[in-house]
């Protein structure tokens, strides 16, 4: 006989850099959504879909909330933000060990509105020197909120992470999976292609471009067991370009290489990568521009 399914979705919420990207791709045993140690590199929501048996549990990665409502970009997110907390299942509050800064108040305060149940995840407790003080901050954060668990985890030694997703399989309603067994994402090919070349942008370039970089794929052609992409990465004023491109080309050339290595571990063939960098002004200010580049 069948076990009952269960299929919900989890929303995975906190401060830029607590480690959510980390968690969700730990998770998947895939990286789908991109990490880095600056803020923001998250831009759009991204579903990660993990069948265990007869559980669906189908997490979002979510950009979180921006203090500034000016632009066209921020105003989008926050909208997205708040409707993904509000139709969650199970939202995991992240944090990391062992403080709590005037950011996770923020966020917290988002949770006063939802009805589902919230999880602590206090996170990068591998850096924990003194492992005596995670007991005392757990009975601190147990007074600020009616959590339903308190996991203190490391999403990146992957400690407690299989626990986690035990706890929150017992929080998922009943109902049938949304989506094929195998199926470990939403996003297109072609969008996770994109998504791994503006990773190794952003890591090359460290504090110098704004995140509003964008990389759109051209091209993606199969020849001969051979993928052939070209790509074009946005910026947004012409002094932009030489800190992608770097000294003869090198940073460019370094961009590709860490992306076709990332690219070909996806598409499981031998990839041919061709990049472009091109100038693209003021397009996060102009939300029609922004809802017909960001994917749904
Ligand atoms: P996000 O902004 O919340 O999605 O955070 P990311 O997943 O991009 O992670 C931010 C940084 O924290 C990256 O440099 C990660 O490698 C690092 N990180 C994430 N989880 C852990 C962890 O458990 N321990 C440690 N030491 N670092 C982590
Ligand atoms: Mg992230």
């Amino acid at each position: 006989m069948n076990e009952q399914q269960r299929c919900g979705y989890i929303a995975i919420i906190g401060r830029p850099n607590v480690g959510k990207s980390t968690l969700l791709n730990g998770i998947l045993g895939q990286k789908i959504s991109i990490t880095s140690p600056k803020p923001q590199t998250t831009r759009s929501q991204i579903l990660g879909i993990k069948t265990v048996d007869s559980t669906q549990a189908i997490y979002i990665d979510t950009p979180g909330w921006h203090d500034n409502q000016k632009g066209a970009m921020n105003r989008y997110l926050n909208r997205l933000a708040t409707s993904v907390i509000m139709d969650a299942n199970v939202i995991l509050f992240m944090i990391t060990a062992t403080q709590f800064t005037a950011e996770d108040e923020k966020v917290l305060s988002h949770l006063e509105k939802v009805s589902c149940p919230v999880i602590l995840l206090i996170n990068k407790v591998d850096t924990l020197k003194d492992k005596s003080r995670l007991l005392p901050f757990m009975e601190k954060m147990r007074e600020k909120y009616d959590f339903a668990a308190m996991i203190p985890l490391s999403a990146k030694k992957k400690d407690n992470v299989v626990e986690l997703q035990q706890t929150v399989s017992t929080l998922l309603p009943e109902g049938p999976h949304l989506f094929p067994e195998e199926q470990v994402t939403d996003k297109s090919v072609r969008f996770q292609i994109a998504e791994l070349i503006r990773e190794k942008v952003i890591q090359a370039t460290e504090q110098e471009l704004p995140y509003s970089t964008t990389v759109e794929i051209e091209h993606v052609q199969t020849k001969e067991k051979m993928m052939d992409i070209s790509a074009i990465i946005w910026v947004e004023r012409e002094g932009q370009k030489p800190i992608v491109i770097g000294k003869n080309g090198a940073r460019l050339k370094k961009i590709g290489t860490a992306a076709r290595k990332d690219i070909q571990i996806l598409v499981k063939q031998k990839v041919f990568l061709r990049l472009w960098v091109k100038v693209k002004a003021h397009w996060t200010e102009d939300e029609r521009t922004l809802n017909s580049t960001l994917p749904h």
